[in-house]
């Protein structure tokens, strides 16, 4: 979750127009034809799919997808002002969220990873308004785009077509798992 090699970084440049996927597609299918293909290409090229995918979820449910209730048949929880300010500040008390949360507001951006636990940690912890998130994302973001946000947001809050419900992240879990040294953590809060 630390630097800028974990991961491509290439969401800023086609948020922008910059480049678009379908050219890293091609460049990726001939790195393969040259090197060979390789877990990271297979899981690059994957990454890619997601993004078509949110996109093609736009084409076929427009807008029900900015209900609420999205594509399922419950409404989210209710906006909270004081525990939004909390989250979105970075002062919620649980330092992985904390750390993430001022991470995003320092330099508008996020690993996937942590964007999918602090999105669940405000959902499913702190029970708020998934929307509200999700628009908090879009102020922040500089690798806004409507399709992947809108589309992320609504899996982990369970109300896309997964038909497995919503993702919630165990916040000590994923502590352990991604940060056990604290590093990360001491990156962002001090
Ligand atoms: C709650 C939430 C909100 C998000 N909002 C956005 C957003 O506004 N704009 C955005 O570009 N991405 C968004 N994502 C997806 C993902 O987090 C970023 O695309 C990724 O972290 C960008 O870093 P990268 O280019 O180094 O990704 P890499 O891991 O290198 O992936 C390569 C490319 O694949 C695509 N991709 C990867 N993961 C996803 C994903 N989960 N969904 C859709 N496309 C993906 C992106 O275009 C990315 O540039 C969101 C994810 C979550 C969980």
């Amino acid at each position: 979750m630390i630097g800028i090699d974990y991961s491509s970084k290439f969401s800023l440049w086609l948020a922008q127009g910059c480049c678009s996927a379908g050219s890293i597609a091609k460049q990726l299918a001939d790195y393969e034809s040259c090197h060979g293909a390789n877990d990271g290409t297979y899981w690059f090229w994957f990454e890619l799919l997601w993004r078509d995918y949110f996109r093609f979820l736009h084409f076929k449910y427009d807008k029900r997808l900015y209900h609420s209730k999205g594509l399922s048949k419950l409404p989210g929880n209710q906006f909270d002002s004081e525990k939004f300010i909390k989250w979105s500040s970075g002062t919620t008390g649980e330092s992985l969220i904390d750390a993430g949360m001022r991470e995003l507001k320092k330099t508008g951006y996020l690993s996937n990873r942590m964007r999918q636990i602090v999105a669940s940690y405000w959902i499913y912890d702190m029970r708020g308004d998934w929307q509200a998130g999700c628009a908090w994302f879009e102020y922040q973001l500089i690798d806004y785009d409507v399709y992947s946000n809108q589309g992320n947001w609504l899996y982990i809050a369970g109300k896309g077509t997964d038909p497995r419900g919503g993702r919630p992240f165990n916040v000590a879990k994923q502590t352990q798992d991604h940060d056990r040294d604290g590093i990360y953590r001491q990156m962002w809060l001090t």
